[in-house]
């Protein structure tokens, strides 16, 4: 941020450059790395001149980008034995403009333990979980807790969307039963 920018109000996203220490106290929304005042947040700067301090107040209505914490869906792109690969196009209720990756680990699926991923979701599927780390811009994410896991599943034989029964997933054309982590509501919010 040149010195003619500094003002209240600019939109900043995480790792925007606001000031270096010398100059400005760091405020909420910020970090210091090597002495300069960076935007931990997507978000808008407030400058408080008066006591030299610099902070960034979330965007919470216009953000774009899943955060540590966000409730994402999104499809699975691809499933391997111990990862599943989803194309992350919702945080919360919210349709993302772009798309973003995140890999969901089977030590992450369940409290108890997943010997497969497999018996977790299907290429196809739209599956809820939470963004757990979102280190080298890849989203982790978890299913651990009990209301999340996949939300809309098909029927991997005739492509059917599976119904939750008694005895797990079954698919109410052609009689394939299948396993899969789902939260207790699932098919309702579908
Ligand atoms: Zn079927």
């Amino acid at each position: 941020m040149s010195r003619s920018e500094r003002k209240s109000g600019l939109f900043v996203v995480p790792g925007d450059r606001l000031g270096v220490i010398e100059e400005f106290t760091p405020g909420p929304g910020t970090y210091v790395e090597h002495g300069t005042i960076h935007s931990k947040i997507t978000g808008r700067t407030l400058l408080d001149t008066l006591n030299k301090k610099v902070s960034v107040y979330p965007l919470v209505r216009t953000a774009s980008v899943p955060q540590v914490g966000s409730i994402v869906s999104g499809q699975v792109l691809d499933v391997k034995s111990k990862k599943a690969v989803l194309r992350i196009s919702q945080v919360g209720k919210r349709p993302l403009s772009g798309f973003f990756t995140g890999v969901l680990h089977i030590s992450d699926v369940s409290p108890s333990y997943v010997d497969t991923m497999f018996s977790v979701c299907k290429t196809g599927d739209i599956m809820k979980a939470k963004v757990i780390s979102d280190k080298n811009r890849t989203f982790y994410l978890s299913t651990a807790e009990k209301d999340l896991g996949v939300i809309y599943a098909l029927c991997s034989r005739c492509g059917y969307v599976l119904r939750l029964g008694e005895r797990g997933m079954r698919c109410s054309r052609c009689g394939n039963t299948e396993r899969r982590k789902v939260p207790p509501d699932y098919g309702e919010a579908a």
